[in-house]
């Protein structure tokens, strides 16, 4: 398959661009576009074959559920059963980085939700995202445009890497804006539970909410098989260091070869070092962090960040991509 890759300005996107990629969309085709958050890999959620190719496209284990991005909230009536409180989220925080997972009805596919009972929901702050959903007509299944496994895309070079010839077209709308994924909540059951931190924070939702979020303990992280895998690594080790602790490369380990990422002043003599001056920025440099670091250097260096607002979701991804092995 040959890729077309199409650029497109976020403030002003082309309609008759938006309406060739929703034309893929519509016939079971793959195109990859910008969110707020990550690039996604999308295809037409409720069409079984067109969900196929994007786990065959990314090599994503079959069982990770997808998350449907609409471009209302009111299309997530159809799709799931929506109580009160979820509606007061949508009207609160859509769009925007917060995933609602909610008890799916029959319309949505077994393989879009990963044979699970229930499906995950999102509408992205981006206006290519909003633009591309509302004219292709469906919900639009997407799991982050990378190879699985590998650090998410927050730019469309990234995703042409990973997956050129493997998708129909790629929308270019530059650099995204918060570079980590959504937080994902599980709302299908009396006790919200957050799934994953990300993009939204987790005390602005408690606030909202008037109750702490649960955190899944065994079962529920079955419920969200996203979580079980390792994750968002770059091709060389990654370790965790907390400012104020001593630096542990492992046996035989020169910092010089080694790069460091974080907001703090690193410790030792690294041969290179990427600070940010926010979490926010930090976030939004992540990936593309890995990604470049990992080209260079023998292994990278990442600050563990404090949890509050974006932090959480950081260090989810850090954590993750400090896992040794598969
Ligand atoms: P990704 O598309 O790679 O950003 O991952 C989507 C995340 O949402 C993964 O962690 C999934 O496990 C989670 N997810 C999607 N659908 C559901 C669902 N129905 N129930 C629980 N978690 C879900
Ligand atoms: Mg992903």
């Amino acid at each position: 398959m040959k890729t077309l890759r199409l650029e497109l300005d976020p403030w002003n996107p082309d309609p008759s661009v938006l309406e060739n990629a929703a034309e893929v969309i519509r016939r079971g085709g793959l195109v990859a576009f910008p969110t707020e958050t990550v690039y996604g890999l999308g295809a037409n959620a409720l069409a079984p074959e067109a969900v196929r190719k994007i786990y065959a496209a990314k090599g994503r284990p079959p069982d990770n559920p997808l998350i449907l991005h609409l471009s209302r909230p009111e299309q997530a009536e159809e799709l799931v059963y929506v109580d009160e409180r979820a509606r007061r989220l949508m009207s609160a925080f859509w769009p925007g980085p917060l995933t609602l997972v909610l008890k799916a009805r029959d319309c949505i596919p077994s393989v879009t939700r990963g044979g699970l009972d229930t499906a995950a929901l999102r509408m992205p702050d981006h206006p290519i995202a909003g633009a591309l959903i509302e004219a292709a007509g469906c919900p639009i299944a997407a799991p982050s445009a990378n190879v699985s496994g590998r650090p998410s895309p927050t730019d469309a070079r990234t995703v042409w890497e990973d997956l050129q010839g493997r998708v129909d077209i790629l929308l270019d709308g530059g650099p995204v804006r918060v570079g980590i994924e959504s937080t994902v909540v599980d709302v299908s059951t009396e006790r919200p539970l957050l799934l994953r931190p990300g993009g939204m924070s987790r005390e602005v939702l408690e606030e909202f909410l008037g109750v702490p979020l649960g955190v899944p303990d065994g079962q529920s992280k079955r419920r969200s098989p996203g979580m079980r895998y390792r994750h968002y690594a770059p091709a060389v080790p990654v370790r965790i260091w907390q400012p104020g602790d001593p630096l542990d490369l492992g046996e035989g380990q020169n910092p010089e070869e080694w790069a460091f990422m974080g907001l703090s002043e690193p410790p030792a003599g690294f041969g290179h070092i990427l600070q940010f001056t926010s979490a926010e920025n930090y976030a939004r440099g992540l990936f593309t962090g890995f990604r470049t670091l990992e080209a260079a250097w023998r292994g990278i260096v990442a600050e563990w960040p404090s949890e509050a607002g974006v932090g959480l979701g950081l260090r989810d991804r850090i954590r993750r991509a400090a896992l040794e092995g598969k």
